[in-house]
């Protein structure tokens, strides 16, 4: 294997970044411990900003031909009344995630990137007094060592790359998410939802023809307090909704349950001498907002700008300071709007009142959906205004 940059992680990330520097001509080599297509626990919610990365690489058609358009979001509350709010400009998609991983994976290969599957990576060494950063991984055939002037840590929640550094910080008061493919699923149409319990949440990816995702995520006691299999935990927590109960009541789970956790937001450093972290890597959310792709996109976009760079001369310490705070600020209003509203949903009166304030008001959900998927800034919605707005109807 020789190459300029060494991406550890195949994920929309690390394909993502691959695609774009191997399209700028550089050399570089991919490794992931996985043999794709693989299962990704994931909502399969794509976002305007996400789907509009897609396009900027070219990709969003072949995307789309293996998943649905969404013109926007259905939310639903714990008493059943619900929210369909438009997005204010472009699209989102649902996009299974074995699909979308391997068109961007595919897309990185045919770019001329060194895409290499069930590689393991055990361990890195930063780069040290010229020497570069050293990756320890093992294949079937035994270990490797793999040297590159970059390394890229796209390797996901649990990074090795990002834990060279240290130990991750533990992610404090997380949900758990439990999810699997179902078939049987009443819904007219094609439709992302957003199920908001009392304290958790459902994201339901449906498909049409009764197909789809459903994700629950639930705090810990309540996965404490559930008792028996997962199926009746699971189906449980789904009655508990009134319209996801109606939509389930007749699904068949097609696919094994699939759980992470924990999930809340947890930042990390994300440049050190010869390494960038990208995606989830770099830092994760909690999903109920469905931005995680969204980042992990952007943030390809602009660690490839930043490892280009480097590789043409630039000063490479300023160069990637640079990315660390292009990346905090794309990331910044995701990350103020995504906790606001976790710690909301953790409110259950809160979130109840919003949620009403919201239903009789839908420009004002429109406007809340903007922030979230990035396509107005969160200030318009962490206003003094847009709270009279909903404290007094004043429009
Ligand atoms: C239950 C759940 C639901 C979600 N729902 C949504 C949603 O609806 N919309 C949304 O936008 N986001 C959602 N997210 C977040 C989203 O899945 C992530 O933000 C996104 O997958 C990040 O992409 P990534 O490329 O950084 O990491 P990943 O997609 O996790 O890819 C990481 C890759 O690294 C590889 N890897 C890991 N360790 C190693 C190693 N040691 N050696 C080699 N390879 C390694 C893995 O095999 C994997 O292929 C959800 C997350 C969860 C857990």
């Amino acid at each position: 294997m020789d190459a300029d940059v060494l991406v550890v992680g195949g994920g929309p990330a690390g394909a993502a970044t691959a695609l774009l520097l191997a399209r700028r001509g550089h050399r570089v080599a991919l490794v992931d411990r996985a043999r794709f297509p693989r299962p990704k626990p994931c909502g399969e919610y794509l976002n305007p900003s996400a789907v509009a990365v897609l396009e900027r690489l070219g990709l969003a058609g072949e995307a789309a031909a293996s998943g649905v358009r969404l013109s926007g979001m259905f939310v639903a509350g714990p008493d059943g009344t619900s929210i369909w709010a438009p997005f204010a400009s472009g699209h989102g998609m649902l996009v299974p995630r074995e699909r979308l991983d391997l068109v961007l994976l595919r897309a990185a290969a045919a770019a001329g990137a060194d895409v290499r599957e069930e590689v393991r990576v055990d361990a890195l060494r930063p780069a040290d007094r010229g020497r570069p950063p050293l990756v320890e991984a093992r294949t079937r055939r035994g270990p490797v060592r793999l040297w590159a002037r970059l390394v890229v840590g796209a390797d996901g929640l649990r990074s090795v790359v990002a834990r060279a550094r240290g130990p991750l910080a533990p992610v404090r008061g997380g949900r758990y998410t439990l999810g699997a493919r179902f078939e049987g699923i009443e819904a007219s149409a094609p439709r992302g939802d957003l199920h908001l319990g009392r304290g958790w949440y459902a994201g339901a990816a449906l498909y049409g023809g009764g197909a789809g995702n459903v994700v629950i995520a639930v705090e810990r006691a309540m996965l404490r307090r559930g008792s028996g299999a997962l199926d009746r935990f699971f189906m449980d927590a789904c009655r508990r909704l009134p319209l996801l109960a109606a939509m389930t009541a007749r699904a068949r789970r097609t696919t094994p349950f699939a759980s992470v956790g924990p999930l809340g937001f947890a930042r990390r450093p994300v440049a050190a001498s010869g390494v960038l972290l990208v995606g989830d890597a770099a830092g994760t959310i909690d999903p109920m907002t469905g931005e995680g792709l969204a980042l992990a996109l952007r943030s390809a976009e602009l660690a490839a700008g930043a490892a280009a760079a480097c590789l043409a001369g630039a000063p490479w310490r300023q160069t990637l300071r640079g990315y660390e705070r292009a990346l905090a600020r794309a990331s910044e209003d995701t990350w103020r709007l995504g906790r606001l509203l976790q710690w909301i949903v953790r409110h259950p009166a809160l979130a109840g009142w919003l949620f009403r304030r919201l239903a009789d008001d839908p420009a004002g959900a429109a406007a809340l959906l903007a922030a979230v998927s990035g396509l107005r800034p969160a200030r318009d919605v962490l206003s003094a205004g847009f709270a009279a707005r909903l404290a007094m109807g004043v429009r």
